[in-house]
Order: C-alpha cells, then sequence, then structure tokens
C-alpha cells in the first residue's frame, strides 16, 4: 500500500514537474478579439481570416485571436476605446470621423484610435423590393427602410445619401434600426421595404435578399454630388451585379458611393501584439486573400490607404521593416 502511494506521489510530482517545465518553456499567450459585424456580412469572416494567419503562428508570437460578432463598425470603435476588445473593423469613414470628433463622437475626439490597415472596399447598397417601386433615392418618400442599427457604419451612410438629395430620414420616411443580419428576413417577410448595408460583395446578406420570394433590386444611388463635396471619405463605385443574379437588376450595373474598411485598434495594445498580426497577414496576403471573396482585390499598397488615425506603432515598425513606409 505504502508502495503503491509512493508510486501515485512519484507519479504526481513528475507529472507536476513536467507540466512546469513545459509552461515555461512555451510564450505567454496574450489572448485578442476582433469586433467584426454581423455574420452574413464581410467584416466577420475578415476577422476570422486575420485571426486563422495570426493563430498559425501562435507558438512563435504567443497571440491566440478570437473573433466576435458585433453591431459593426460603430460598437467596434467604441468598444476598442473601451477596452472591451482589442481590434476590430470599421469603414474609413467611421474611422475618420471617431479620430476627429464627428457624427456620432461630435465634440469627442477618440484621440487613442489606431490605424492598422486597410481592408476591401465597400459599398452603400440599398436593396429594396420590386413591389414597392422603389428606382431611386427619392423613391424611398413614405417607404419603411432599414437604415441601420446604431452601433453600424451603415446608419449615417444612408443618413448623408438621403440628405444630399433632400430627404429627411426622420421625417419623409419610416426609418427602421435593425441589425444588417435581420434585414434580408424583413424585406421578405414584407415587414420592411428595403435596406441599406454598406458592405464588401460579394456577400452573403445581399444574395439572401436577393434570392427569396419577394423580388429585390439594388438600388442606383445617384444625384449625390454635393455629398462628394462636402465629404471627402467618399468615392463613386459601383455593385458587380453578376454576384447576384438572382436580383431583379441582375443585369445593370449600380452605380453608388463607398470606401475601404479598415483594421482598427487602440494605441493601448502591445505593439508586439500589433507587430504579429500586421506582419503574418501581410506575410500571407495571398492565402489571406483566398479566404473570402471580397478580399480579392487587396494589395500591399492599397492596405496603407484611407487610415486617417495615426498608425499604430506596431504596425508601423513592420511597415519599415518591410520597405513599405520610408
Ligand atoms: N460596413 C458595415 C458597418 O460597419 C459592416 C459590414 C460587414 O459587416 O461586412 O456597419
Amino acid at each position: 500500500m505504502y508502495k503503491s502511494l509512493l508510486a501515485v506521489m512519484l507519479g504526481a510530482g513528475l507529472l507536476l514537474g513536467g507540466m512546469v517545465s513545459e509552461a515555461a518553456a512555451a510564450v505567454k499567450t496574450t489572448f485578442v478579439t476582433i469586433g467584426t459585424g454581423g455574420i452574413t456580412g464581410v467584416y466577420y469572416p475578415t476577422g476570422g481570416a486575420i485571426a486563422k494567419i495570426v493563430n498559425a503562428k501562435k507558438a512563435q508570437y504567443g497571440v491566440r485571436a478570437t473573433v466576435e460578432a458585433t453591431g459593426a463598425s460603430v460598437f467596434n470603435i467604441n468598444a476598442i476605446m473601451k477596452g472591451d476588445l482589442e481590434f476590430g473593423i470599421a469603414q474609413a469613414d467611421r474611422q475618420y470621423q471617431a479620430y476627429n470628433g464627428l457624427a456620432e463622437w461630435a465634440g469627442k475626439p477618440q484621440k487613442k484610435l489606431r490605424a492598422v490597415f486597410a481592408l476591401a472596399p465597400e459599398a452603400v447598397t440599398f436593396v429594396a423590393a420590386e413591389d414597392a417601386g422603389i428606382k431611386s433615392l427619392k423613391d424611398a418618400k413614405g417607404k419603411r427602410i432599414n437604415i441601420g442599427n446604431p452601433g453600424s457604419g451603415n446608419r449615417q451612410n444612408a443618413i448623408d445619401v438621403f440628405n444630399a438629395v433632400g430627404i429627411d430620414v426622420e421625417k419623409d420616411l419610416h426609418a427602421e434600426g435593425i441589425k444588417a443580419a435581420d434585414a434580408p428576413r424583413m424585406v421578405q417577410d414584407d415587414r420592411i421595404d428595403g435596406f441599406f448595408y454598406t458592405v464588401g460583395h460579394p456577400n452573403g446578406n445581399i444574395k439572401e435578399a436577393t434570392a427569396g420570394k419577394r423580388k429585390c433590386r439594388i438600388v442606383s444611388i445617384t444625384d449625390i454630388e454635393p455629398l462628394l463635396k462636402q465629404f471627402p471619405y467618399y468615392s463613386l463605385t459601383t455593385i458587380d451585379m453578376k454576384n447576384y443574379p438572382e436580383a431583379a437588376n441582375a443585369n445593370e450595373t449600380v452605380q453608388t458611393v463607398g470606401m475601404l474598411a479598415t483594421f482598427v485598434t487602440s494605441a493601448d495594445v502591445p505593439d508586439d501584439v500589433v507587430y504579429a498580426i500586421t506582419k503574418e497577414v501581410f506575410e500571407n496576403l495571398e492565402s489571406f486573400k483566398k479566404l473570402h471573396p471580397a478580399l480579392g482585390s487587396l494589395t500591399r499598397q492599397s492596405m496603407l490607404e484611407g487610415l486617417t488615425a495615426p498608425l499604430h506603432p506596431g504596425a508601423e515598425r513592420y511597415y519599415r521593416e518591410a520597405g513599405l513606409l520610408k
């Protein structure tokens, strides 16, 4: 009996010893969370792609990234500023507004916001049911339109484009504030007539909305010259309708405005962590781009555009090393 107890104790001691030395040898793990958007958008799979690339090198950097579905751009920036998230994806216009104290951050500039890199372009996408007769922004008057949840980037984009054609979303239409992920079903159930989503293409959300029984189109956003003059962060773009063959206007080229999506963090996030993520995404760019079709157009140069908050020093260190910044 004593013998076996001794054996157990010895065994436990060995096990413990083994664990201690193994733990000492391993790199300390830093857990980081990336805020994304709704699961049928592009931010969510993009965040997943970033996490996958950096987690593959966990043994080297000790960084373990996880992804969270969120209310998107505005929510992500606010959560990063509070320290609830380490990273997030946000539209370039929202990054600009947050850092400079505009829109939702009027008078409250977020001076700790830091840019890491830019991602794929996004387009202000206005989906409307055919039976609602909406073929232009002006036709939305009096209709039930989801402009987006308060944490979204698209909410302000919808307000801006409507303002540019003289429509006040408070007075001239029935504006809803639901999450983008719920909007396709709401259109199909005839609970709304259309919705706005600022998003990269192709994506599951617009596929879902345009493939249902209630026929939908993507409405061109035109006559918005005042918007382009007033806000430098919007640029003209088009939506490739080949992605949505079941849309009512699948044969048209849809005109709209857009901006880049960007990857942001806080000045409080350690340099080494930001360096590791930046380096791994840039050095595995070809495999990163294959993780979602909306990422296909990325280049090392395009990923340094649309960044208005100061670069995080960890990202800057990589860009200098790689010769991307002089
Ligand atoms: N651009 C959207 C927003 O910030 C999110 C798009 C997405 O999740 O792909 O509101």
